[in-house]
């Protein structure tokens, strides 16, 4: 494409609110063939809400909440406020928390009230072994109807499956589908459980799902998807999305996410709907074809 029509291009772009960080996005963009997408605020509102919290045998589910509520209040996580917000409206009040510790892609651990408590995906009490196959038909059930599974131990005993649900923003659904009718393929990149990502893929019509992925497994996750050298545009709003931004063929921030994502992405979407990529795609191929 020449500079002006570049230059046209992206303006319009800007009037339907997409910006253009780098002109030669507008050439990248065209030339995809895959547009793989974050999920937790991307495909969805990324606010997740408490529905279920099961208390195993021994324990007690509100003592459990107030627990796992009072660790969490350290926790910056979407998963967090839900837990928090869950207690808040039980009335239940949040008790001080000892040696915190964090741990991205797992979960959260520390000293309440005197007891040991940790809080997370499987493969986080997996790491402290503690066993949860004891929920595995619940973890089942909660994950084909697109729910989070998570799990607390209390010393070192395994004491709930909780489950979280982020709904999927209601621009989503039409957006895939405008990018299938441009003929792309459309990927789930998630840290969240493969079972929970499947479900919420299957109701979407998502094509890939790359699940259970670690914080700094997204750039890998993005190299997978490129195999057979497709091209491979990624969207996400999230820190831990900035490096696969940056090592996408186009990266595309949601301009509803953090600063980080932005300054990594080529292209920015104003508002946290997605029907922005597949109008910035078709723009890409409308641009490229005026100055031919
Ligand atoms: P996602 O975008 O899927 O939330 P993350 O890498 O942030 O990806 O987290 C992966 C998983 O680790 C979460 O789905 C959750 O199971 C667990 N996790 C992370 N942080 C927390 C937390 N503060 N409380 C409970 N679980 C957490
Ligand atoms: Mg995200």
């Amino acid at each position: 494409a020449t500079p002006t029509s570049i230059m046209v291009g992206t303006g319009r772009a800007a009037e339907l609110g997409i910006l253009f960080r780098k002109g030669e996005a507008l050439q990248s963009l065209r030339d995809a063939d895959v547009v793989a997408l974050d999920k937790t605020g991307t495909l969805t509102k990324g606010r997740p809400e408490l529905t279920d919290l099961v208390a195993a045998e021994g324990f007690e589910a509100d003592e459990v909440l107030f627990l796992v509520a009072s660790l969490e209040t350290l926790s910056e996580h979407p998963i967090a406020e839900a837990i928090v917000s869950a207690a808040k409206s039980k009335g239940i009040a949040t008790a001080a928390v000892n040696g915190f510790e964090a741990t991205p892609g797992f979960g959260v651990s520390g000293l309440v009230s005197g007891r040991q408590v940790l809080v997370g995906a499987d493969r986080a009490l997996a790491t402290n072994g503690i066993d949860v196959s004891g929920f595995s038909t619940e973890a089942e059930r909660l994950g084909a109807s697109g729910k989070s599974p998570l799990y607390a131990a209390i010393d070192g005993r395994l004491a709930a499956i909780i489950a979280v649900s982020d709904p999927v923003k209601e621009t989503t659904p039409q957006a895939i589908r405008s990018l299938h009718e441009l003929g792309l393929k459309v990927a789930m990149i998630t840290g969240d459980n493969r079972r929970t990502a499947e479900a919420i893929a299957r109701k979407l019509g998502i094509d890939e799902v790359v699940a259970e992925v670690l914080p700094e497994g997204k750039v890998e996750a993005i190299r997978k998807l490129r195999q057979g050298g497709r091209s491979v545009a990624f969207i996400g709003d999230g820190i831990n999305d900035a490096p696969a931004l940056a090592e996408a063929d186009v990266g595309i921030a949601v301009g509803t996410g953090t600063d980080i994502a932005i300054e990594s992405a080529d292209v920015v979407l104003m508002s946290g709907d997605l029907n922005g990529v597949a109008k910035a795609i078709a723009l890409s191929k409308a641009t490229i074809l005026n100055i031919k």
